[in-house]
């Protein structure tokens, strides 16, 4: 039995690329989803003109398979991620990783995708005491580093349509949108500047040849030779560069999401929210679908280290009883989709952007769950880097060879 089941996303076919074997050339990128197709774009932006994505078995990317979120901030909150990294650090990376959703924005907008973005903000709500305090001193946090972040009481999330939740955070600036969407923008974009894109070639090594002069791609369709190379296979690195495998830089994980069919009453929260720490996450389509991913943490193990994409029975049934125990919906639901995706947790919790040990094979990977605007925007940051023009001072926390 095959494991790739369909997203609700995929309804919108994702564009695939030629199945001819692909010639030599400059710069491949290995990878199409999210980051494979911000690399290429932005390569493009910055003056690169002989650029090449392959991909295998793309159907399986995290990118078709997300929850549509993007999302100001890291995996951690600002509590946390203060107290991993420290207040400077901290305000670093949130106001970079604001400026990388505000990219999103701004490509949609130049390239005038239609995928559905709406900038309407981000709920997270808290599902016990301790975490409500924990919302609370995030609030504070980010209030004294300038950041626009509110308290929200039950009263105001009952109005919402929820139930046996403890008070949230709300801030205005993250937004959604169509992952499909967004990723076919980019790609016809990329077409439109004469990337070449393959389809259906499995990479199995990407090594230095040549005394380190060019890098070869083995695949099943055999060796292909670049000037240089980025990876952008995020969660399944280890499996095809021998650089990850060893380094251990990051883990796979499993996330799993359910989709109901469209409800008769209107979902009353539209905006994409989160509960428990970020580990059950939801939206509501525009056709007044409940989608609601999550739950992995109630499973032993927590789905790490898996390369299955088979949806997980126990998953599907806790996500069920979850919306039961916690949204206001007056009616039967009738789950229609359900599907999983594989995403990559990075050892240091921030994505891996730059050369790794030889300085002609780069990578975008890591993104522990945040990737739809990290993704686009590390793309930007590693085309920045590979063209040799400033970047920012942050870069510095994502380098690979750490
Ligand atoms: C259930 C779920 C919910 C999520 N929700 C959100 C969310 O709401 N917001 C958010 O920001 N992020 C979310 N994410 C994370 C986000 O989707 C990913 O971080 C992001 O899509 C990663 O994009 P990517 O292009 O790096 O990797 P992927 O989309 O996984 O793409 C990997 C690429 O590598 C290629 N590839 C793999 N192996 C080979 C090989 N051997 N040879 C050639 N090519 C290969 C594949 O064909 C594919 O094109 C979620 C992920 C999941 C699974």
């Amino acid at each position: 039995m095959t494991d790739v089941t369909k997203s609700y996303w995929m309804e919108v076919p994702p564009i695939v690329g030629k199945t001819e074997t692909p010639r030599d050339g400059s710069i491949a990128v290995i990878g199409s989803g999210l980051t494979g197709a911000s690399a290429a774009y932005w390569l493009t932006e910055y003056g690169f003109d002989d650029v090449t994505i392959l991909d295998y078995e793309s159907e399986r990317a995290a990118t078709y398979r997300n929850c549509g979120h993007i999302l100001y901030g890291t995996v951690e909150s600002m509590f946390a991620l203060t107290a991993l990294h420290g207040e400077k650090t901290a305000k670093e990376i949130w106001q970079f990783s604001i400026d990388i959703c505000h990219e999103v924005r701004d490509t949609i907008r130049r390239l005038k995708i239609p995928a559905d973005y709406r900038q309407d903000g981000y709920l997270v709500m808290a599902i016990d005491k301790v975490e409500e305090q924990e919302i609370h001193q995030s609030i504070s946090l980010l209030n004294s580093m300038g950041f626009e972040s509110t308290y929200m009481n039950q009263n105001q999330l009952s109005a919402f349509g929820f139930k046996n939740v403890f008070g949230g955070r709300f801030e205005p600036g993250s937004a959604q949108a169509h992952p499909v969407k967004f990723r076919n923008g980019l790609i016809q974009e990329c077409l439109k500047r004469n990337v070449h894109y393959h389809s259906n070639i499995r990479v199995s090594e990407v090594e230095e040849s040549n005394n380190g002069e060019s890098v070869t791609i083995v695949s099943q369709k055999g060796k292909h030779k670049f000037d240089a190379v980025v990876i952008a296979a995020n969660a399944y690195s280890p499996l095809l560069s021998r650089f990850f495998l060893e380094k251990r830089l990051i883990d796979p994980f499993k996330g799993q999401i359910i989709a109901s069919k469209p409800l008769k009453n209107t979902i009353k929260c539209t905006i994409p929210h989160s509960f428990d720490h970020g580990y059950e996450y939801a939206l509501a389509s525009q056709d007044n679908r409940l989608i609601i991913g999550g739950w992995r943490n109630n499973t032993p193990g927590g789905e790490i280290g898996t390369y299955n994409i088979l949806p997980n029975p126990t998953v599907e049934t806790g996500l069920m009883r979850f919306v039961e125990d916690h949204y206001e919906i007056d009616e039967k639901i009738e789950w229609e989709y359900s599907w999983s995706g594989i995403m990559a947790a990075s050892k240091t919790g921030f994505p891996y952007i730059g050369p790794t040990t030889s300085p002609r094979i780069f990578t975008c990977a890591g993104y522990t769950g945040h990737g739809f605007s990290w993704a686009h925007g590390s793309a930007k940051l590693l085309a920045q880097l590979m063209s040799g023009v400033e970047t920012p001072d942050v870069a510095k926390y994502f380098n690979p060879k750490i």
